[in-house]
């Protein structure tokens, strides 16, 4: 367990760490820090102590109500993606989107194969996160939307300059961008282009932190007014996976991970440090191991001794910089903090399922879906085939009847799976089945006589 200790400063907000790693700043968090902590100078107190509150919270609980698999409650939040263009290239299609969509999911609900990358010392605190990413469906008006939105702009850039700095054009319609839909209600994820010509540095993402909680937004000159820039912004080139215009070491679509990460709360892993301050600060998560500055590559180094059990630095957490080749996890209070994020502070925005069979059936359910024998005996097992891609994963539950999940496995489509019911009680339940996008393509009642 580390000390909860963060001694950020202005300074630390506006000094080029680049120079002082050189690992380059692929990430806008400090920036965005510094742009609130000019609004809200006291925004790093109020945010410790909201941390301090989860980790008390969470330590209240028992170790079994620890494990967010005990926990029934799922988070489904509605994202709109606003794409703005200037070049056709810029203009990313529907399947990059929907890759990237797919690799949230995956990356929230702990269904990534990236998890094999875990070190067996890292595995048993790897979480399902339990939240889940849809394509809005219905614009702030009401009005059928696929969830993308296009928009050709005049700009040729949303960089600043060369040395990695950024605008917050793209957020404003009058200004070049797209304006946010409501961003109580929504999760908005600007897509555009971040790079300066003859680059030297080049931020790929950027989410803003919360600030609307209780009493975060100060009064008068201080009072928080840019809730209309609330969301996430990501460099054309790193969105979804396997993008022909990615560099190589940004082909995982891992990025757009790490920023919802910070949109929903969290922090650097190593805290945000110096390689001169690195083992004293901290990102206030227990079950990080601390570490001295960001690392570039999966070098499964330890860079700092922890107060005890020692731990080596968690290049395979999302919250670092290694990620794509390296990422496949959130932990256990990480998940925790998160969710606790989504219930104290963006309250507005998820969709909470607690009851799958509250879930209409799905509008077009996938053609071909077999499922016997149904019902069945007690203890018996019965077959699954899930139509649909080869070499494509789909999340299936079975819920009980008080929306408990009590069984949830990625299956390959086209493959007939045989799944043990024992242990089940006779009753009524349902089989639910979720596509990479997270929408359910597949409901059943499934009965145990
Ligand atoms: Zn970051």
């Amino acid at each position: 367990m580390k000390l909860f200790v963060l001694f950020f400063s202005l300074l630390l907000f506006v000094s080029p760490s680049v120079a002082q790693t050189n690992v380059q700043e692929i990430c806008g968090y400090k920036t965005e820090l510094d742009r609130v902590l000019k609004r809200q100078p006291n925004y790093l107190i109020l945010q410790n102590a909201l941390f301090e509150q989860a980790m008390q919270e969470f330590k209240s609980l028992s170790n079994a109500k620890r494990r967010i698999e005990a926990d029934t409650l799922y988070f489904e939040i509605p994202v709109v993606f606003h794409v703005l263009y200037n070049k056709t290239a810029e203009n990313l299609n529907d399947t990059s989107i929907l890759s990237q969509l797919r690799e949230l999911n995956n990356a929230f609900r702990k269904r990534n194969k990236d998890t094999t990358r875990i070190r067996a010392i890292f595995k048993p605190i790897a979480a399902d996160v339990k939240i889940q990413f849809v394509l809005a469906n219905k614009d702030p008006q009401g009005n059928a939307s696929s969830g993308i939105t296009r928009t050709y702009t005049n700009k040729t850039t949303f960089a600043a300059n060369q040395f990695g700095t950024y605008t917050t054009n793209m957020k404003y319609s009058a200004n070049g961008g797209k304006d946010a839909w409501d961003p109580t209600s929504y999760l908005n994820i600007w897509i555009c282009n971040m790079e300066f010509p003859n680059y030297v540095g080049i931020v790929y993402g950027f989410a803003t932190p919360p600030t609307n909680a209780p009493n975060w937004n100060g009064t008068g000159a201080t009072k928080d007014t840019n809730s209309m820039e609330s969301g996430v912004v990501l460099h054309y080139k790193i969105v979804g996976r396997n993008n022909p215009l990615a560099p190589v070491k940004y082909v995982e679509g891992k990025a757009a991970i790490h920023e919802v990460g910070h949109y929903l709360g969290l922090r650097h892993v190593w805290g945000d440090g110096t390689n001169t301050t690195g083992c004293s600060v901290d990102d206030g998560i227990f079950d990080t191991p601390n570490c001295k500055a960001q690392n570039a590559t999966c070098t499964g180094q330890n860079s700092c001794t922890d107060a005890s059990n020692d731990k080596p630095d968690q290049t395979e957490n999302y919250m670092d910089y290694a990620l794509d080749g390296c990422a496949g996890m959130f932990t256990q209070q990480q998940a925790f903090m998160m969710r606790f994020v989504l219930d104290k502070l963006r309250t507005g925005l998820p969709y909470r399922i607690v009851k799958y069979d509250t879930i209409p059936e799905p509008a077009a359910p996938l053609d071909g879906f077999k499922l016997y024998p149904n019902p069945l005996k007690e203890g018996q097992n019965f077959n699954v085939k899930i139509p649909g891609q080869n070499n494509e994963y789909y999340a299936t539950s079975i819920i009980d009847a008080c929306g408990k999940e009590v069984f949830q496995r990625n299956l390959l489509a086209n493959k007939i799976h045989s799944i043990e019911t024992a242990g089940l009680a006779q009753a009524i339940y349902f089989i639910v089945v979720r596509n990479a996008e997270g929408k359910i393509v597949f409901r059943q009642k499934l009965l145990i006589l």
